[in-house]
């Protein structure tokens, strides 16, 4: 069973971990030179730095103590964690694949294997290689492809236009910089550029919520509050009701008592209460949580201090000097830095292959296998807040999906009804988050993998440690394969 495995980030090492321990006859092709992905040299913008803190971060096999860590220090546990289990051997770096085509034959696509074709990263009129494979998992990054606005008026400026993936040691010195965006990498990059650049701009069309490192007025890590069933449970019911429990009946009056209070702590200790009143989020959590990062260190005291000018309005166009927002105020630019997110696109794949809706969401059966194809799977494009978590549990199932040991196995028209539901709660609760994005449903996430496995979701034995310790963290996992008395690895 020879399966190929495209990406050597996160999602791609446990993949072709898991399948390893399955018997699976692993290859990884990845265009960059080192295994980490976003993590690795150039994966992403200079001084990314970790949101997670101690044990979150990490794989069930394992530990990684590394608390809010920069990328190196990440970079270093992921290569560590592909050398112990087998996988750096596989690597094939500096590899990118152009094409993935079904194999002809009988049946759905991808029923007689896939054909890949790769060639050296960046070497556009090297020879491709072609090469035969039973089994495929695209793990890609979802956090790969840039997505830049479209402006009118772009050949008017003349300074420098980058996407934040593309910032590097330098980019700011001595630059009038303007980020646009409203995300973590917008307050990471201009909270840096507070620092080095001579000017700051910060241009937000709204303001979104931001995690604080310690939630009640400072005094816990957000891991005790976000990542417990309990706290689970105060969120909109989970679509699955196979994963509902009694504490997630929680009368909704009283979901919406703790979310006040929550609400409040948030604005309190993530810094939004010391900034003017339009620099604050004003919608209501739990909604729009999905896409919350970490609050950056010194972004509100930079604010404060006016080493950041914060604007928050939609972009019209670039001018010769920079940027004229909707409402005809113009900011001056040496460099724009567009922190405005990333394309979920697969541009290898067989258009044979429909993984998008007309509306350009994922169509993946549990954000995992596309309906329409056999033997092809998709890890990273699940995504919860402990993503690293998320994708190792996704790598269980997907390795038990190729081998049909999971408790069920539905019809592509079952598959593409489970679909349709599942986006239908998405828009209802995670407003545009695109199928892909699952952002604080952590546990339930798991359990729904779990429960499909045939395994229980109740990880320890004592009640109060079930709903009130962080169980979105990937040690509670550990253990979901088993040595066999031949040393093969069973569930
Ligand atoms: C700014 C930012 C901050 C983040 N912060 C955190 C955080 O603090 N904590 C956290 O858990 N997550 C964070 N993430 C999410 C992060 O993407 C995940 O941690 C993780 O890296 C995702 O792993 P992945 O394997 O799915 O994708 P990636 O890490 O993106 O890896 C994908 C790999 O696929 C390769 N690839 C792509 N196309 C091809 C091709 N055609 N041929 C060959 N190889 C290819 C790429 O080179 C890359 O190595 C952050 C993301 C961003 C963008």
């Amino acid at each position: 069973m020879r399966a190929c495995v495209v990406g050597a980030g996160p999602g791609g090492i446990v993949s072709a971990k898991v399948l390893l321990e399955n018997g699976f006859d692993v290859t990884v092709l990845d265009k960059f030179q080192q295994v980490g992905g976003t993590w690795s040299a150039g994966g992403c913008y200079d001084g990314l730095a970790n949101q997670a803190s101690r044990r979150l971060f990490e794989f069930a096999d394992l530990p990684n103590r590394l608390h809010f860590a920069g990328a190196v220090d990440t970079q270093r546990y992921l290569e560590n964690y592909a050398e112990t289990f087998g996988v750096l051997d596989r690597v094939r770096p500096g590899t990118e694949v152009v094409s993935i085509r079904p194999v002809e034959g009988p049946g759905r696509p991808g029923a007689s294997g896939w054909w890949i074709e790769s060639r050296p990263t960046g070497e556009g009129t090297a020879d491709v290689r072609r090469e035969r494979y039973d089994y495929v998992v695209v793990a890609s990054g979802a956090h790969h492809h840039a997505r830049l606005p479209e402006l009118p008026g772009r050949a008017a400026f003349h300074g420098t236009v980058l996407h934040s993936n593309e910032v590097r040691a330098g980019t700011f010195a001595g630059r009038r910089v303007v980020v646009v965006g409203g995300g973590k990498s917008a307050l990471d990059l201009v909270t840096r550029a507070a620092g080095e650049a001579t000017s700051a701009t910060l241009v937000q069309r709204k303001v979104n919520w931001m995690v604080p490192e310690r939630l009640l007025f400072g005094l816990v890590g957000y891991k005790w509050i976000l990542f417990t069933r309990f706290g689970e449970a105060l969120l909109p019911r989970y679509h699955d009701p196979a994963c509902v429990r009694p504490v997630d009946r929680i009368d909704d009056r009283v979901k919406r008592a703790l979310w006040w209070v929550i609400t409040r702590d948030m604005l309190f200790s993530a810094g939004f209460y010391r900034l003017p009143k339009q620099l604050r989020p004003d919608r209501a959590l739990p909604f729009h949580l999905a896409h919350a990062g970490v609050m950056p260190r010194g972004y509100v005291r930079a604010v404060r201090r006016g080493l950041i000018a914060p604007k928050v309005g939609a972009l019209e166009a670039y001018t010769d000097q920079g940027l004229r927002l909707a409402t005809g105020e113009e900011v001056a630019a040496d460099v724009i830095v567009f922190a405005t997110g990333h394309h979920k696109v697969f541009p290898f794949l067989d258009p044979g292959v429909t993984v998008h809706d007309s509306a350009g969401r994922l169509r993946l059966h549990r954000g995992i296998v596309p309906p329409g194809a056999d033997r092809l799977g998709f890890i990273g494009f699940r995504q919860v807040f402990n993503n690293i978590m998320g994708v190792e549990l996704s790598a269980h199932w997907l390795t038990r999906h190729f081998r049909a040991t999971l408790r069920t196995t539905p019809s592509e028209q079952e598959m593409e009804e489970a679909i349709d539901a599942r986006l239908a709660w998405q828009e209802r609760v995670l407003p545009g988050s695109g199928g892909y994005d699952f952002g604080p449903y952590d546990i339930h996430c798991a359990d729904e993998l779990l429960h499909d496995m045939g395994l229980p979701s109740r990880r320890v034995g004592n009640l109060l440690a079930e709903y009130l310790l962080p169980a979105g963290v990937a040690h509670r996992y550990a253990g979901l394969t088993r040595s066999d008395s031949t040393g093969r690895q069973v569930y």
